[in-house]
């Protein structure tokens, strides 16, 4: 019987006894191991009473036995709801409630705070911790690898991802087979993925990059994982000869160029680092590039479409840009208010189409309604514009666009005119009420270890380079920006606080 998404990731297996994925301690997976285990935690969640199109939510570490219990779910037919680690048991009451799982399961630790919610919700509580170990474990260990994979077809749910909502209520996007599978088969198409790829893993398997993105490509390619519980520097300096391919949010590639130990000679037999989820600078990507020889591809995607551009394998990849959109993938720039595509090099709103975009949000038709077209193309919310070669640029969320006495500030532009400033390390330019304006520009920022950057010399910089309401009115200057675990910068919490700057 056919199970979609499994059969297409795990098709591959030409050797058994390779290796899949190495963990730090040195631990191994092989391929047939892969098999057994998945089966062996697929039998365990069917002894739960998991059936097919049941949710399974998830809500443990980073280990190679959470990511057999992402393959298990699949193979049992069962929707994987994976949870950021991060989310407090009140958050996880509103999942539950949501989602309706039945099962879920947690880090032994929180499993008592969390029995009563997991209770009300209808799921059966089981536990997993940071060493792979608990109560699902155990069930794991004496079931079967003996399985008959659930019958699945390409439109069936496989995951649920809640978005991370940082404005109203979060979103699960319903993810089919054949959205993950088919974005795989392309990504490993166009960034040349094959069996003899060792990718380093250091994302975080809750979010679609390091779930999808980097585990289903290798699967698919026949590749081995480098396995860390988390980008910890000194592991990932140690590990790079090792690799050939990376996968991460810009602020990894921040951080190794901080480090001093980051050359040329560490990296010579990496052929692809590969960044997104957030904005890589043109900065970051200059400086990387003087110092390893490697131009960082970027790529743009998001939870409910998988990855939707990428810059070229071959070709240029152009700094400050999210390149072409991928084989399969139409994309089109239109008037947020007219809903009509804008003049060739316009800014706009995003929308794509594809066997990659999701299915619609999990009990919210209105609000899967509202935004998606009636030909089908989805409306990403980020604003962006397709130059004269056809590469894609983002300028930033259409609600962090600014607007200043009624002209149209895109964040981006200004940012990266303060990236370029000497010692500045990172910014992020903001909107907050202004009495005349309706919204004043404000710049927040955080110089390079070491360096001095005042708000004079910002100020001082940009005053000839850009027209005057797109000028920050104010700049601050602090020790870091708030990012989420993905490295994107948490502009509703910066809207926050300086929101009394012009009261
Ligand atoms: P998530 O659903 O958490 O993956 O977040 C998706 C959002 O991250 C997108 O809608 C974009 O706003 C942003 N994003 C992802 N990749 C990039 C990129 N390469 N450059 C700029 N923003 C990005």
């Amino acid at each position: 019987m056919s199970n979609h998404l499994f059969d297409e990731i795990l098709a591959r297996i030409s050797d058994p006894d390779k290796v899949f994925l190495e963990t730090l301690d040195g631990a191994t997976l092989t391929y047939q191991e892969v098999l057994d285990r998945s089966a062996q935690f697929a039998n365990a969640l069917v002894s739960l009473g998991v059936a097919p199109d049941d949710r399974v939510a998830v809500q443990v570490e980073k280990t190679p036995e959470a990511l057999m219990l992402y393959l298990a779910t699949v193979r049992a037919g069962a929707v994987f709801l994976p949870l950021n680690t991060a989310y407090t048991p009140a958050e996880i009451g509103y999942f539950l409630n949501d989602a309706e799982p039945k099962v879920f399961v947690c880090d032994p630790s929180r499993a008592e705070e969390l029995q009563t919610q997991s209770e009300r919700a209808g799921a059966k509580l089981v536990t997993l911790d940071g060493e792979g170990q608990g109560s699902l474990r155990e069930l794991a260990d004496t079931a079967s690898t003996v399985i008959e994979d659930a019958a699945r077809d390409p439109g069936d749910l496989a995951a649920i991802l809640y978005t991370s909502g940082t404005t109203g209520r979060s979103k699960g996007a319903m993810l089919s087979h054949e959205n993950l599978a088919s974005n795989s088969r392309t990504l490993v198409d166009y960034w040349r993925f094959t069996g003899k790829d060792v990718l380093l893993h250091a994302l975080p398997i809750f979010h679609t990059h390091g779930l999808f993105v980097a585990t289903n490509v290798t699967l698919m390619a026949g590749g081995s994982l480098l396995f860390l519980p988390k980008f910890d520097l000194d592991a990932v300096l140690r590990l790079l000869p090792r690799a050939t391919a990376m996968m991460g949010v810009p602020t990894f590639y921040i951080r190794l160029l901080g480090s001093k130990a980051f050359d040329k000679e560490l990296v010579s037999q990496m052929r692809l680092f590969i960044s997104g989820s957030a904005p890589l600078s043109a900065e970051v990507h200059r400086e990387f590039r003087e110092r390893t020889g490697h131009a960082i591809l970027e790529r743009y995607g998001m939870t409910e479409t998988n990855m939707n551009t990428s810059n070229p394998y071959e070709g240029e990849r152009r700094a400050g840009t999210v390149g072409f959109p991928l084989p399969g993938v139409g994309l089109r720039i239109v008037d947020p208010q007219t809903g009509h595509p804008v003049p060739d090099g316009d800014v706009g709103v995003i929308e794509v189409k594809g066997a990659n975009v999701f299915k619609g949000y999990w009990r919210m038709p209105e609000k899967t309604e509202e935004e998606f077209r009636s030909d089908g193309y989805f409306v990403t919310g980020d604003m962006g514009r397709i130059d004269e070669r056809g590469y894609v640029s983002i300028v930033g969320r259409d609600k962090d666009l600014i607007i200043s006495g009624g002209f149209n500030v895109y964040p981006a532009e200004v940012e990266a005119l303060i990236d370029e400033l000497p010692g500045v390390g990172e910014c992020a330019v903001i909107g907050v009420p202004h009495p005349d304006f309706g919204e004043g520009v404000v710049a927040v920022l955080a110089a390079k270890p070491g360096d001095i950057v005042t708000p004079e010399n910002v100020r001082g910089a940009l005053a000839g380079s850009l027209a005057k309401f797109k000028q920050p009115k104010k700049v601050h200057v602090v020790d870091a920006l708030p990012r989420n675990t993905m490295g994107k910068i948490q502009k509703n919490v910066l809207r926050d606080r300086y929101r009394g700057d012009f009261s």
